[in-house]
């Protein structure tokens, strides 16, 4: 599988790649729409759809597009920037298993969610579900 990254790919761009531990913890997930230069490099246009931030999936910080440096692009620490991994269709395919929480759009593995069939929607056991829509599930 080619690992170089071109407009159209789904890419995690990660906040820490190097921080031991942290790099699962913090990043995002989006389209490559463009790759230009900007401010002085060039770089991957992001449109993120999805966050995970300190390990937990949110929407907040979704916003955008990111620019971020192609990979092998120089830092001026003498570094090089590798913070972008393609997502394999393995994952994508995972992925789209998932549902999405009809209240907070948290997105999750439907083993963790109660369809509700009232309100027509998927509702997230650790975050939206309430044992009290039981009744009127
Ligand atoms: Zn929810």
């Amino acid at each position: 599988m080619s690992t170089e990254i071109e407009i159209g790919d789904i890419v995690r761009s990660y906040d820490f790649p190097d921080t031991l531990g942290l790099k699962n913890e913090f990043y995002v997930v989006g389209e490559v729409i463009d790759i230009m230069e900007y401010e002085g490099c060039l770089r991957y246009v992001i449109r993120a759809d999805r966050r995970v931030w300190n390990g937990y999936p949110t929407l907040q910080g979704v916003t955008g597009p990111f620019y971020v440096p192609v990979n092998g692009t120089k830092t001026t620490l003498g570094g090089v920037c590798h913070g972008v991994e393609k997502v394999s269709d393995t994952e994508l395919l995972a992925e789209s298993l998932m549902i999405t929480c009809g209240k907070c759009s948290l997105k999750m593995p439907t083993d963790q969610a109660h369809y509700h069939s009232g309100l027509q929607v998927w509702l997230g056991d650790n975050c939206c579900w309430d044992e009290r829509l039981v009744s009127t599930k």
